[in-house]
């Protein structure tokens, strides 16, 4: 039995017993925050730039919010953090939130959002906004993918680097591309530039539609008054691989533009693939945000770190049936 076979058993079973009730104690008079990314309609369409592990179907994340509004008192991540922080009950409270200003966020989740009006805020990389430019994840799952078909020598000593340090992961497919963006996370930025350097001359350069959402898009989603807007860099870079002063260029440069092209104060922040120190905290806080959220697990209480708040992070393979969703937010392991 695969591993998510045995997931959807479980979830289930847990559903249907009650134990999920019963584990739901344990999250009293906390409050869930969700954490998606890229919604798509179809995976086919775009599969050389879907990294694994990053998207929700549209109809699955219909799915999820006609389930909320049912079970949940959907806030604004602001109006969560603010209620939360006055020690005001925020029990079965849940905030919606969606990193790096995917363009589909405008095609397919806002048409949801809009539909079941409820709140949702989007944390931007702000120099991606408008623009054919790719996170390296993406430009690297579509070289891997290129590489793989075209069957080429390898003839770069990183990537031999790459492959060696994988040799175990080789299918299926996804897992390999999981693996190599996760190994790849841990390399120096100058390592990862190096090896995309390499691929882009070997295999070409990647000229795909425009994946982020451009400001017209976000100034007509914050006119609706539903969708809110957090910064999350400007090139998101990994903050705790730069330097500080780095860090604050680019914590400064989102935060400045966001103000300047949508005229809304961005009040929360998103750390690049979760990663934070105590300094970086501190930095944000005396640039005027009033939290930070990451991808760690769990709920949020009155005695959080409002600069390390946790999140529930949601893709197609954990949360595509409505068991599964559950048991994903209150399960530790799921
Ligand atoms: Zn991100």
């Amino acid at each position: 039995m695969s591993k998510l076979m045995l997931k959807k058993f479980i979830s289930r079973i847990a559903v249907g017993s009650g134990l999920l009730s019963l584990v739901s104690l344990r999250v009293k008079n906390k409050g869930l925050i969700l954490m998606y990314h890229r919604i798509l309609d179809s995976v086919q369409k775009e599969k050389y730039f879907i990294q694994p592990g990053m998207y929700v179907l549209a109809e699955t994340f219909r799915s999820h919010v006609a389930f909320l509004k049912e079970n949940y008192t959907l806030l604004s991540l602001p109006e969560l953090m603010a209620r939360t922080k006055n020690g005001q009950n925020i029990n079965k409270c849940c905030a919606i939130t969606f990193d790096d200003g995917w363009r589909d966020n405008y095609t397919h989740a806002f048409a949801v959002i809009k539909e079941y009006q409820v709140p949702a805020t989007i944390f931007l990389a702000t120099e991606f906004v408008g623009t054919n430019r790719l996170f390296w994840p993406e430009e690297l799952t579509f070289f891997l993918q290129k590489f793989n078909e075209d069957s080429r020598p390898e003839s770069d000593p990183l990537l031999s680097r790459l492959r060696e340090k994988l040799r175990n992961q080789t299918s299926p497919p996804e897992l390999f591309l999981d693996a190599a963006i996760l190994e790849l996370k841990s390399w120096r930025p100058e390592e990862r530039h190096q090896l995309l350097v390499f691929l882009r001359d070997v295999c070409g350069t990647v000229q795909p539609e425009r994946l982020f959402i451009n400001w017209d898009e976000a100034r007509e989603m914050l006119a609706s008054g539903l969708v809110s807007f957090g910064a999350h860099t400007a090139n998101h870079v990994l903050l705790d691989q730069v330097t500080l002063q780095e860090a604050e260029t680019e914590v400064v440069a989102s935060l400045q533009t966001i103000k300047d092209k949508l005229g809304a104060v961005p009040d929360f922040f998103a750390y690049p693939n979760g990663n934070y120190t105590n300094r970086l905290k501190s930095l944000l806080k005396q640039h005027g945000f009033k939290g930070a959220v990451t991808t760690k697990k769990g709920w949020v209480e009155k005695s959080s770190d409002f600069f390390a708040i946790p999140r529930v992070g949601m893709h197609q393979d954990v949360c595509s049936d409505l068991a599964l969703f559950e048991a994903r937010t209150l399960l530790r392991r799921f």
